[in-house]
């Protein structure tokens, strides 16, 4: 890593900590997570996304805490997230999710980090991001990181349509991945937005993939900035958690910067693994 960059992430390590202690007393005070946006994309044609749940009425909010760890290596077959999603990793150990991608500005780097501290995480993948830079399917694939089907184009509304529509969209999307993989294992669908519903979560599972939500979420696409990402996260992680990140959709400095501080430091508290595949 060039030395730069590095002294970047020096510094930024000392501002996260900071504002990591001015953000978690302030969280403490505020009993509610803060609700954003509307959860609709910011283009229709802008590969520009966002993974804010549209606030259902009909589902849990995540806490932002992890519930208990299950006994025994292998995941819950039925999760405790909204339509019965996972929001676990079903053991103790902690599974990061880089959304939205890939993007050739930033998952190169989040890749890298990823390698330079032999974390195994998993991307949830959009099918016409996949199909523009399959090289980095490829690369993602390689290193040994776990590929999740994130829709065609991330469509929040994508769990209104019809069950055909929504098969249609994650067949396309998984054809897309397995045009640079053809073998690649896609055991996971994460709906775009968060925005489930029964007939998506059914044809998710129609298709081999299992729901996946998250535990921990520290709104990164909106660019809060290092310190707030890593604040939120290293305030929620715990036993377990499913944690949300953002690789696209937007400047990803932020998350790449609270990265260098987050491996390292999720590292001394946790094991971090991709998502498991490949069990049957
Ligand atoms: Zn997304």
């Amino acid at each position: 890593m060039p030395g730069t960059l590095r002294a970047t992430g020096i510094v930024t390590l000392v501002a996260a900590a900071l504002l990591g202690s001015a953000y978690a007393l302030g969280r403490s005070l505020v009993p509610d997570r803060p609700r954003h946006g509307t959860g609709v994309a910011a283009s229709v044609n802008s590969p520009h996304y966002s993974d804010q749940p549209p606030v259902p009425t009909d589902s849990p909010e995540p806490t932002g805490t992890s519930p208990t760890p299950k006994d025994g290596p292998h995941r819950a077959d039925v999760g405790e997230g909204p339509f019965g999603s996972l929001i676990s990793t079903g053991s103790a150990r902690v599974a990061l999710t880089f959304d939205d991608g890939p993007d050739p500005q930033y998952t190169p780097q989040v890749l890298a980090l990823l390698r330079e501290y032999g974390v195994k995480a998993t991307f949830c993948v959009v099918g016409e991001n996949a199909a523009t830079h399959p090289d980095l399917i490829q690369q993602i694939a390689a290193q040994g990181h776990t590929l999740c089907n994130h829709s065609w184009n991330h469509d929040i509304a994508l769990g209104k349509r019809s069950p055909d529509a929504i098969r249609a969209d994650l067949l396309r999307t998984n054809t897309a991945i397995r045009a640079a993989v053809p073998n690649a294992r896609i055991e996971y669908f994460r709906q775009p937005g968060g925005a489930w519903t029964y007939p998506v979560v059914s044809v998710c599972e129609e298709l081999g993939m299992a729901p996946l939500h998250w535990a921990v979420d520290p709104s990164d696409w909106q660019a809060p900035g290092a310190g707030k990402i890593t604040a939120a996260v290293m305030a929620h992680t715990g036993p377990g958690s499913i944690v949300l990140m953002h690789d696209a959709g937007g400047n990803r400095a932020g998350t790449v910067t609270a990265l260098q501080y987050l491996l390292p430091e999720l590292m001394n508290r946790f094991q971090l693994e991709a998502l498991p595949t490949g069990t049957t």
